[in-house]
């Protein structure tokens, strides 16, 4: 399918790796230029020339953490007038409720709520000035189901889901689509740090540890990072014009309810 969208922009967050990168290969494929970030530089570059090998299209990067206010102007300043956005970051650790204090809960916001946010404020202007624009926003499968050792990201999240709900609504009649995307468990880094928790806490091998997560999903696999970057690209795509501020799980089932 053609996605229609062939010489747009792009700023892809959090992309050197895991599914802020799946995001990235599945927009370059559809024809996108992009400007890539993430902290680490080296993975940084070897992802945008692997990407520029792979699909031809322009690609620039800036390293920089994305949660923090000056790195994220010197992003934006590269992003100019991008058509698409997608917001991502790192998640918060897992814990105890008992053990988390303000800091910690600040810190979370931060990172999984006000920047994405940030973003949205700083870039929407110009979508609905030029009448279109995509914005997807990867959260997780805790908004739809609490993870109880996650409670800092289940916390931060829905924070950014309710905004969403409201602003997607808001900037609609402008050509301007928001939605989220929630992952479940994916083949990624974080599925590693998971598992380590997990095999931490239960005193069990890393094997074992992933067979305890493998059986919560009917799939019975974890999801691939090309799986949800071609449904995020899809988001953005010509076609994706009429869906509006919703979320969209990609958990191989794992989330147990009827609608
Ligand atoms: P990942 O494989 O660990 O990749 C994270 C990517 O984000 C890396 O490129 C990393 O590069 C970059 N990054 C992290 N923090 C950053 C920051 N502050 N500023 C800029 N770049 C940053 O993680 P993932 O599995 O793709 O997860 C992405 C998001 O989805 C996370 O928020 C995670 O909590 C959420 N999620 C993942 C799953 C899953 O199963 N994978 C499930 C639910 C939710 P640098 O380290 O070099 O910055």
């Amino acid at each position: 399918m053609d996605l229609g969208i062939s010489g747009r922009r792009a700023l892809v967050c959090a992309s050197s790796k895991g599914l802020g990168k799946g995001c990235a290969m599945a927009l370059a494929e559809a024809g996108v230029d992009l400007v890539l970030n993430a902290r680490g530089a080296e993975a940084l570059e070897a992802t945008a020339e692997e990407i520029r090998a792979a699909h031809g299209v322009n690609v620039t990067t800036v390293a920089g953490d994305i949660t923090a206010e000056d790195a994220r102007a010197k992003v934006l300043t590269e992003a100019g007038d991008v058509d698409i956005l997608v917001t991502n970051a790192g998640g918060p650790p897992p814990g105890m409720w008992s053990d988390w204090t303000r800091d910690d809960f600040i810190k979370a916001l931060d990172a999984n709520m006000l920047t994405p946010i940030a973003l949205m404020t700083a870039l929407l202007p110009g979508m609905t000035d030029r009448g279109w624009g995509r914005v997807v926003n990867i959260t997780s499968q805790s908004v739809k189901a609490p993870i109880p050792q996650l409670g800092l990201s289940n916390a931060a999240r829905t924070g950014l889901t309710g905004y969403v709900a409201g602003t997607a609504r808001q900037v609609a009649d402008k050509g301007v689509c928001i939605n989220n995307l929630l992952p479940g468990s994916h083949a990624t880094d974080r599925a590693t740090a998971l598992e380590k928790g997990i095999a931490t806490a239960r005193n069990v091998s890393m094997d074992e540890a992933q067979k305890i997560r493998l059986a919560a999903i009917p799939s019975g696999r974890y999801g691939t990072i090309e799986e949800f970057g071609a449904t995020c690209a899809f988001l953005c795509s010509q076609h994706a014009g009429f869906i509006i501020g919703q979320n969209i799980l990609l958990d191989g089932g794992q989330t147990n309810a009827t609608i």
